[in-house]
């Protein structure tokens, strides 16, 4: 039997929002992929500095903006695991499954990955696919040629920083982010502080 195709979506989903979930929706179609996994992250190290929501609400919202669609899943695997985590150590629970994973990044992220830890590692246990995003260029140039599948997906200016400071301001994220996340976020008070 074929190996599934998996694809992997990381991110701290500080709000998950409708980038996020297009981007995703996206690249499953056009690569063709049986599911997307997403993987909120536990302590990211290279936001560790930045107060990050806590993994059990991150966690939350992104089953709520993705229980509706059978392609996509979450993953406890980060949120579960002890200090700071890595992609390159999920990637690597993930592949022993024998699945085909497809590592999906937004051009910002893209573009930091050769600073990640492993980042030859990461790019063996998964075929990097780097998705387009407003206000960022799509730069290969770090990576191996034809190791980076390109995806250019609907363009959607929307930020998880963005969602939060618009709550800290009382401005709405209505449509910004699927409504029970909208709600999750009213009634757990997340991001009142926000600027
Ligand atoms: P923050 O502003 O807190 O960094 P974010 O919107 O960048 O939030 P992340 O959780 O950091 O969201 O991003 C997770 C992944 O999704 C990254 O690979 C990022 O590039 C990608 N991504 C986020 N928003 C978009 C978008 N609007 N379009 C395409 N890709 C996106
Ligand atoms: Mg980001």
């Amino acid at each position: 039997m074929a190996a599934r195709r998996v694809g992997v979506m990381g991110g701290t989903f500080d709000p998950i929002h409708v980038g996020h979930l297009a981007a995703a929706s996206e690249v499953a179609y056009r690569l063709a992929l049986d599911e997307v996994v997403f993987v909120p992250t536990g302590l990211p190290w290279q936001k560790a500095t930045a107060a990050v929501s806590p993994g059990e609400d991150r966690y939350a919202m992104t089953v709520l903006a993705t229980e509706g669609d059978a392609r996509f899943s979450v993953s406890r695997s980060e949120i579960d695991r002890p200090g700071v985590t890595y992609t390159v150590d999920t990637l690597t629970e993930l592949a022993a499954g024998g699945d085909e994973l497809f590592f999906i990044v937004g051009a910002d992220a893209l573009a930091g990955l050769p600073t990640w830890h492993e980042p030859a590692r990461i790019m063996d246990l998964a075929h990097l696919v780097g998705v387009t995003r407003p206000g960022h260029l799509v730069d290969v140039a770090a990576f191996p040629p034809g190791s980076v599948t390109l995806v250019d997906v609907p363009a959607l200016d929307v930020s998880g920083s963005d969602c939060r400071s618009r709550v800290g301001r009382g401005a709405p994220i209505t449509y910004l982010v699927p409504q029970p996340v909208v709600d999750y976020i009213a009634t757990h008070g997340l991001y009142a502080g926000s600027a």
